[in-house]
């Protein structure tokens, strides 16, 4: 690994089984976990188990496995009544911290 490339956590750990997660939700191409280290109050990270880089370069393809994680953050605002002050969030290319494509499901306070 040069000292550009970024390290992804989400293949190396998270999908790996490297690092223990608190998991939401998994289907054959989504999983869903607790943030390790989170920033908001509630933190849940959403990402495709298939390594996709970022959002600028998913190919039509695969454009269903973000559809899938799009319906998974419905359910789990759902499920976890999650209403009030809610975001789902994400950066594309050069701006995400971590080389895989992440979702932040997230509520309440910034914590960090
Ligand atoms: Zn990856």
């Amino acid at each position: 690994m040069t000292k550009e490339e970024k390290y992804d956590f989400y293949c190396e750990e998270a999908l790996s089984g490297k690092t223990k997660i608190e998991i939401l939700f998994e289907s054959e191409d989504v999983l869903a976990f607790y943030h390790t280290k989170p920033f908001w109050e509630k933190h849940i990270v959403i990402i495709p188990k298939k390594h996709i880089t970022d959002l600028v370069s998913v190919s039509d393809e695969d454009m269903h496995i973000i559809t899938k994680i799009i319906k998974v953050a419905r359910d789990l605002a759902k499920d976890l009544n999650l209403e009030e002050g809610v975001q789902l969030l994400t950066n594309l290319g050069k701006f995400q911290d971590t080389p895989h494509v992440h979702f932040h499901l997230a509520q309440g306070k910034k914590i960090k």
